[in-house]
């Protein structure tokens, strides 16, 4: 199958290759010392401000988002939750169950948020701002730099949700003055599900220590404190680790995350290009480089996810609920290149032919 979800995404032969045997026992100095280097290159790759952290959880990527919410926000904060699709939903979610004091900031599905929406929420005392930098349910890459131009004037806490803007977007941590970043295995890191990455600014790790414990799984005190030797509280997903070090070397080597960045930019441009004759209207406001949302003009997506799956092994990636016959998405991570484009533009001009597009 050629995978154009959003994930997990196609992996690449040596990520693979370290997937292909048993997995090692990891209480030892030999994983140490490779988990100590996957954390410095997290934090280098992330340009985190001097004195950051970085933990691994065994967990999917909302583990990170829950760890947010319980370690870093307490009792005392008021919180902005930019919510644009079921991201920013979960988020709210999760706010919503762990009893904090927050206010949602909801946005048309698809649609860019503007310093006006931010506005309104100006010396109204808000303490700390959660964002998915894109919200990957609809395709919008937010304006980062503003929504932190903000956060920086009303000293607002700012914790991004870069789980799949990592890699695929430029992301400067530092230059953003956020306090954390989280991303995960499974999006443009390209490897198996099963572990979050946690990134925390001094600001952050101040409030993690100083927060009471509300969960031991999720703990970020522990997983900050077994961090410092290179281990983790519990039995991690140790494979992932493993190939997220694979991974992070390689893209060291190959010119480091601006070229990686510049490579997934050049693959999705590439695909909206090549479909510029086609029956579909590219849905959201400033798309992020991870993926592109289209509206079929005949609006049966869901009908168009089957038969590429089932007729031409291509997986596309289906949209939930109302949006699930209007909008489809096409992803643009992991192990995917031009020819693999032309694959699939191939497989919808047929569609177009057969009058199914
Ligand atoms: C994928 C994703 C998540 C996490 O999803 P999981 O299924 O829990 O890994 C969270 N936020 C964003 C923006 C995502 O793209």
């Amino acid at each position: 199958m050629l995978n154009f979800t959003v994930g997990p995404v196609m992996s690449a032969e040596d990520i693979l290759e370290v997937a292909n045997h048993s997995t090692p026992y990891f209480r030892t100095p030999e994983f140490s010392a490779l988990m100590l280097e996957n954390e410095n290159l997290m934090l280098e790759f992330l340009h985190a401000p001097a004195q950051s952290r970085c933990v691994f959880l065994t967990s999917s990527g909302t583990g990170a988002m829950e760890s947010l919410v319980m370690n870093v926000l307490n009792a005392q904060d008021k919180v902005l939750v930019i919510n644009g699709g079921s991201f920013g939903q979960r988020f709210v979610e999760l706010c919503a169950l762990h009893c904090k004091n927050f206010t949602e900031i909801k946005l048309p599905f698809g649609r860019a948020l503007k310093q006006e929406h931010l506005e309104p929420y100006a010396g109204q005392g808000y303490t700390a701002l959660l964002v998915n930098m894109h919200e990957t349910s609809s395709g919008v890459l937010y304006n980062m730099p503003m929504i932190a131009a903000f956060c920086r004037k009303n000293r607002i806490l700012l914790l991004v949700d870069a789980i799949s803007a990592f890699l695929a977007d430029k992301l400067d941590m530092e230059a953003l003055g956020a306090a954390a970043v989280i991303t995960g295995s499974q999006k443009a890191l390209a490897v198996q599900p099963g572990i979050s990455v946690v990134a925390l600014s001094p600001a952050a790790l101040a409030r993690v220590e100083e927060n009471p414990e509300l969960c031991m799984y999720l703990s970020l005190k522990e997983a900050l404190v077994n961090g410092v030797r290179g281990q983790t509280p519990f039995t991690p997903a140790v494979t992932t680790l493993l190939q997220i070090h694979k991974r992070l070397t390689s893209i060291r080597e190959s010119g480091g995350v601006e070229a990686e960045q510049r490579r997934i930019s050049a693959v999705a441009n590439h695909f909206r290009c090549g479909i510029q004759d086609l029956p579909l209207e590219q849905f959201s406001e400033s798309p992020s480089n991870a993926v592109t949302a289209l509206r079929p003009a005949k609006q049966n997506a869901k009908e168009i996810f089957r038969i590429l799956k089932d007729e031409y092994q291509i997986w596309i990636c289906p949209n939930g609920g109302i949006w699930a016959d209007s909008v489809f998405r096409v992803g643009h991570i992991g192990f995917i290149t031009e020819h693999d484009n032309s694959t699939l533009i191939h497989a919808l001009h047929d569609l177009r032919q057969r009058e199914i597009l």
